[in-house]
């Protein structure tokens, strides 16, 4: 998008930035442009294009959060899987669908714990009696299922365990979860007058998601 702007590129090109594309037009099987949904008047709005480059993201929000909270995803909450299926209607294959992933994340916030972060630190998961439940602390399909049974057992909710680490060691994993991983953490847990040394974080599961990024599936 900077580049696009670029003071010797811009003129060159037009940016629409309230058309959301919905679906690509086709032409004899060939992709000849897009339908797209102009958020601000509600009207479509066609694109007539020699090439269409589809560029919407993994699909992080293929159903609704069970937190109950639309932002509770792990992915960015607007990749939705558009792209998925736009070309899927323009006639493309889709693949490797059974390549989903699930997350843990924060309960209620829109990005991971970060247990990857803080568990080199010293930091675990631990079920409602502070027992560690986990048996590897790095996610795989045994790490989720463990703590999908931990949710769903008298022993829920899950929390990742900071409490007990010495104030150093707190302030070092602020220093990367706030700034580097994600600037709104330190704002949501200072939202709910939470502190790593007085509060453990309570962690939920994300959705299935079909992720570009992460796994092998799409297009
Ligand atoms: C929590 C987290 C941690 C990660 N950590 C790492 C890491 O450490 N290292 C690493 O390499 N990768 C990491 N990734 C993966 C990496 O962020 C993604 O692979 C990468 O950002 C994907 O880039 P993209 O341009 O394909 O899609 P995105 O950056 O997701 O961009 C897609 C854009 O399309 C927009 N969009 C969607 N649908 C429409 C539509 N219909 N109309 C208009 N716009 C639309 C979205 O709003 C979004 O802005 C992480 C991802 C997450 C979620």
């Amino acid at each position: 998008y900077r580049v696009l702007r670029r003071r010797d590129i811009r003129d060159k090109v037009r940016i629409e930035n309230r058309v959301m594309p919905v679906r690509v037009l086709t032409v004899d099987g060939r992709a000849a442009g897009i339908a797209g949904f102009d958020t601000r008047s509600g009207r479509f709005v066609t694109v007539s294009a020699g090439a269409v480059i589809l560029a919407t993201g993994a699909c992080g929000r293929l159903g609704l959060p069970a937190s109950g909270y639309l932002y509770g995803t792990y992915e960015n909450p607007t990749n939705a899987g558009d792209g998925y299926a736009m070309a899927y209607h323009a006639g493309a294959e889709l693949s490797g669908i059974e390549c989903f992933q699930i997350n843990p994340l924060i309960k209620d916030y829109n990005g991971p714990a970060c247990a990857y972060v803080a568990n080199p630190f010293g930091g675990y998961q631990v079920n409602n009696r502070g027992e560690r439940f986990v048996d590897s602390d790095y996610w795989s399909g045994q790490m989720m299922a463990e703590v999908a049974a931990e949710i769903d057992s008298a022993r829920g909710p899950i929390y990742l365990k900071l409490t007990h680490l010495p104030d150093e060691t707190i302030s070092a994993v602020e220093n990367i979860l706030h700034s580097t991983e994600r600037p709104t953490r330190g704002t949501f847990h200072a939202g709910r007058g939470h502190d790593y040394r007085t509060h453990d974080v309570e962690m939920h599961i994300s959705e299935i998601g079909l992720c570009g990024g992460h796994s092998a599936s799409g297009v």
